[in-house]
């Protein structure tokens, strides 16, 4: 069986693997002349199965009301006319109800620990090498109300078979002796030392190339115009390749993983994806001093920023703008991540060689991604991971393809199930 897999980033290059894996026969198309070069290019870097609490939560609307207006926001809301944001805006609200939240962060930990699990067994198999480091991720906490309430975190992390140390300042100093110049700026943390932290761009390169030497087939620089629908089945896509070559390609069945682009090109007889994107700026430095440089994984809660060390890089990531599908960058965001970096880690990276990004998250208003077969007969999804696609991205795959081959995945998590699938 031919199977189309729509996309080349995280989502993509992982449902391919897994999907080859089962024994399809897997092609992969994307606009772009390499793969993972949109959002998947220069995130966080975080394996964060710690942190499976969506943004949709019951104090976010007050925290967000807290932000409007203020352009150096973690979380920025531009109202625009496009009734897909506002739809959104409805969604993310009611997910903000208590039940909702709770039955959310179970689903996201669930799929977060079997994904942690998939990606080691991945490195195991295939000895894939990228820069990656299993020296956990050290949360830190401002004020006084958040440290005193980490003991009821981490016991509700352990509820949830996620592991979390609660660490005063001083044991958060001996696990990353290269916050010593932020001291005043925390009161406490939580360390998971399960987590991880790695290259999310270099591993979806060095798993396509394994993905080409086990078979699958890369159509690249091949932007995806339309996706034809006739009697409940995608029948081909029309792409444009690079040279302006248009043509019509066909499969038995086809895997959406466009990310934030995803509903775009859905045929109007599918679902409607609640996909909205949500844009968020890296930094990335390469490392002056390693004895300044965190060698821990870091999340500064209160600000929603991550450092994480890439090899002889540091990263620095985080905010979230709801504007739209623009990609240009607001400088102020980015040199908000540069103070950041300063101002935990001085000395430690040449902030004048920084490269500056942005990308659209493709965020749902639950946080859940959308994982399994559509309405129409031959189309799936595995798209939607938002602010966890790196976290998610390998048990997310791994489900796709236990499904499209007839088993049951592993993880308890709402993935849309119909049973009248033949592979
Ligand atoms: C600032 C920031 C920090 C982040 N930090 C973390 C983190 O620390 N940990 C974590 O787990 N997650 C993190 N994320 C989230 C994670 O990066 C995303 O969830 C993930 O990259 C999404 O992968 P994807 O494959 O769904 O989308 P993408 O990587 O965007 O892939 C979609 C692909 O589809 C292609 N495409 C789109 N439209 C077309 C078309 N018409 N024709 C052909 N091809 C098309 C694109 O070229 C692209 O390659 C972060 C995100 C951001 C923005």
């Amino acid at each position: 069986m031919h199977l189309m897999v729509l996309g080349g980033g995280l989502a993509g290059v992982t449902s391919a693997w897994y999907l080859r894996k089962a024994g399809f026969d897997v092609t992969v198309i994307d606009r772009q002349p390499d793969v993972a070069l949109e959002t998947s290019f220069a995130n966080g870097g975080q394996i964060s199965v710690s942190h499976p609490e969506p943004w949709a939560n019951p104090g976010a609307p007050a925290t967000i009301l807290r932000w409007l207006g203020r352009a150096d926001a973690p979380l920025l809301f531009r109202p625009t006319s496009d009734p897909a944001q506002w739809r959104w805006g409805a969604s993310f609200l009611a997910e903000c109800l208590p039940w909702r939240a709770r039955r959310n962060t179970e689903a996201i930990a669930a799929l977060a620990n079997y994904s942690r699990n998939c990606l080691r067994e991945l490195r195991l198999e295939t000895g894939l090498r990228y820069p990656y480091r299993e020296t956990g991720i050290l949360h830190l906490f401002h004020t006084r109300q958040a440290c005193s309430a980490l003991a009821k975190r981490a016991s509700e992390l352990e509820a949830l078979a996620i592991g979390a140390e609660v660490c005063d300042a001083k044991r958060c100093l001996e696990l990353e002796p290269a916050l010593a110049n932020a001291r005043e700026d925390f009161c406490g943390g939580l360390y998971a030392a399960d987590d991880e932290s790695g290259d999310a761009h270099l591993f979806v390169r060095k798993l396509a190339e394994k993905a080409r030497q086990a078979g699958v087939q890369f159509v690249l620089g091949a932007n995806i115009r339309r996706i034809h629908e006739v009697d409940g089945r995608i029948e081909s896509i029309d792409i444009e390749h690079s040279d302006g070559w248009c043509e019509q390609l066909a499969a038995n069945a086809y895997v959406l993983c466009l990310g934030s682009f995803s509903p775009l090109l859905l045929p109007r007889t599918a679902e409607r994806l609640p996909i909205y994107p949500v844009k968020g700026y890296s930094i990335t430095v390469p490392v002056s001093d390693a004895s300044r440089a965190p060698s821990t994984s870091i999340t500064d809660e209160a600000r929603r920023i991550v450092f994480s060390r890439l090899g002889e890089q540091l990263r620095v990531a985080g905010t979230a703008e709801l504007n739209g599908f623009s990609t240009d960058p607001n400088p102020r965001r980015s040199q908000a991540l540069i103070d950041w970096l300063e101002r935990y880690f001085p000395g430690a990276g040449a902030i004048e060689q920084a490269s500056h990004w942005c990308g659209l998250r493709p965020a749902t208003p639950s946080n859940l991604p959308i994982i399994g077969r559509s309405r129409l007969l031959n189309l799936w999804f595995n798209t939607g991971h938002g602010s966890l696609g790196w976290t998610l991205a390998c048990g997310s795959a791994a489900s796709l393809a236990a499904m499209m081959s007839g088993d049951r995945p592993e993880p308890r998590f709402p993935f849309m199930v119909r049973e009248d699938w033949a592979a």
